[in-house]
């Protein structure tokens, strides 16, 4: 069985959910199998190695795959969270959702200048929370090198809002 085949298998399509016409990409499946997880986490980091200095996840199963890529990586892991959990200065963006709009935010102090940022997401969809991620790391120092997901929904057409970045995703949803 091919990785994405192994992907494809371990998640669950759940129609209208959060909002009536989405179909939310249900990673929890393959969070639950430890080989998927493993599987996953390990190719990521593979792609990646050499190339980055910290990893950053988008809250919150950002902070899932994130963590477990920056661990493999034996790198370390800054938190993007929505707006007012962070406790200390922050940097803020606000940007649109495929459904609905959100703050995020990250640690004033959470990079050194120029540090070489992986960043992770579960899904890309629209691009607009990955766009902000970017953004958002960007003016506080970090230097996104490049951008990886679990899933890719490629009909939403994120990659080319993101266009110029690097993209790199194990399971592609035409
Ligand atoms: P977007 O900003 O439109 O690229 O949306 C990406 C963010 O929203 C990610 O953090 C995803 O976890 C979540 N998301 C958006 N659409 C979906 C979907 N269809 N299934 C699961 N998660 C989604």
């Amino acid at each position: 069985m091919t990785l994405a085949d192994l992907i494809g298998s371990r998640l669950r399509d759940v129609p209208d959910f959060p909002a009536p016409g989405i179909v939310f990409k249900d990673i929890t499946p393959l969070l639950r199998d430890g080989a998927a997880l493993g599987a996953v986490v390990r190719e990521l980091a593979a792609r990646h190695t050499g190339t980055v200095d910290v990893v950053a996840g988008v809250e919150a199963r950002g902070f899932i795959l994130g963590a477990g890529v920056a661990h493999e990586l034996g790198l370390g892991f800054v938190p993007v969270r929505k707006a007012g959990k962070l406790p200390g200065d922050v940097l803020a963006h606000h940007y649109d959702l495929e459904y609905g709009s959100a703050t995020i935010e990250v640690h004033a102090d959470s990079f050194t200048p120029g540090q070489r940022v992986l960043l992770v997401d579960d899904v890309l969809a629209t691009g607009g929370t990955a766009a902000a991620a970017h953004d958002l790391i960007e003016r506080a120092g970090g230097r996104v090198v490049s951008m990886a997901f679990l899933v890719e929904l490629a009909f939403l057409g994120g990659r080319d809002r993101l266009a110029g970045r690097s993209i790199d995703s194990l399971y592609l949803v035409p």
